[in-house]
């Protein structure tokens, strides 16, 4: 579907669930208020949204969460979204805690990729900020995956502040010999992403740029996101940037976020969406939902204007919307 202005939406990030298993300091951090207890969408409503979205012509699904593994049957759905006709690819985010007991099965469902999120190679550090201590499991979960060779993105959060870009190039480093991409995901004002905003990735390149000088922009698209790539001399992977703040790449937004409750984003910034959950009880029209969404899909987010916006900012923490 094409919106007003003129960007085609094709791409949509389905959240399965709020829950999570993890307790990064800038999505959900120890002691935060828990979620009001809000009731999923059921694996078969999501697929009727699914459906109706493929009919409005997206192509593209990304699962996400919360924890998207934590939910029971997770892979069974992927593999009936894979089925679903006008559907061409479903990736996966993921923590990466639980993905290597279910490879085999997500390899089964026909996963297209997966991105796994790691901010830092570093035990301690990586324990400050998910709460858990969890690099031994990730890091198994990327070797297993690399073993199936399946379409491996890692994806960092370097959070601002103190530590500003601590362990970049350790992350960079992953992929010199694997082929995987590394991508570095500017933190956004989102929740308590707020407390923790730093210098963008215009600094981060600078630093690639000083460390590889023979780094080039790669021109091939990897994937159905706004990041952009660069290529490094000897390496099997490549590097992302995914830059939000520092480069607004809102003029190429391709995508609308559904959450686990059913509510219909057309950007990650405003509040303002569709609630679809009424329209599934009463087996209403979902295209025209959907439809409706993308039409509200405003020009640009808002993240360097929070004063202004006010009150249509989005005020849910991302583990209730996705990411
Ligand atoms: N639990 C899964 C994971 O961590 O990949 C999926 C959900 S998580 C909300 C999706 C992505 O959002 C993660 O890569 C996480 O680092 C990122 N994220 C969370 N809060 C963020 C923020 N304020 N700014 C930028 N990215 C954020
Ligand atoms: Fe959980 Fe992902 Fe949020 Fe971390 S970023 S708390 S893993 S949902």
């Amino acid at each position: 579907m094409i919106d007003q202005y003129g960007r085609t939406i094709d791409y949509m990030r389905v959240s399965i669930t709020n829950r999570c298993n993890l307790r990064c300091v800038y999505c959900m951090p120890p002691g935060s208020p828990t979620l009001p207890a809000g009731e999923p969408l059921s694996y078969p409503e999501i697929l009727s949204v699914c459906e109706a979205a493929a009919a409005c012509g997206l192509r593209f699904i990304k699962i996400t969460g919360g924890e998207p593994l934590l939910r029971a049957g997770c892979s069974a759905f992927i593999g009936e979204l894979k089925k679903t006709a006008g559907i061409e690819k479903v990736t996966l985010t993921t923590n990466g805690v639980l993905l290597t007991k279910h490879l085999d099965a997500l390899l089964e469902a026909g996963i297209d990729g997966v991105n796994i999120s790691l901010d830092s190679l570093n035990r301690e550090r990586l324990k400050g900020i998910t709460s858990f201590d969890v690099l031994e499991p990730v890091m198994e979960a990327i070797n297993e995956s690399l073993k199936q060779h399946i379409n491996l993105k890692i994806n960092a959060v370097l959070a601002g502040a103190d530590q500003e870009m601590v362990g970049w190039k350790e992350l960079v480093e992953l992929a010199r010999d694997a082929p995987l991409s590394v991508r570095f995901i500017e933190m956004m004002p989102i929740g308590y992403g707020k407390q923790f905003m730093g210098s963008g990735n215009d600094l981060l390149l600078d630093y690639l740029r000083a460390e590889y000088p023979g780094i080039k922009g790669d021109t091939l698209r990897h994937g159905q996101g706004p990041a952009v790539y660069y290529t490094i001399p000897g390496f099997k992977g490549n590097v992302g940037f995914i830059s939000a703040m520092s480069s607004r790449f809102c003029s190429v937004c391709n995508r609308i976020r559904l959450t686990a409750e059913g509510f219909l984003k057309p950007c990650l910034c405003y509040k303002e969406g569709i609630d679809l959950k009424p329209t599934l009880q009463t087996g209403g029209d979902l295209r025209r939902g959907i439809e409706q969404a993308i039409a509200m899909k405003p020009y640009s987010h808002c993240f360097d204007d929070l004063q202004t916006t006010g009150e249509r900012l989005e005020q849910e923490p991302m583990i209730a919307i996705g990411g």
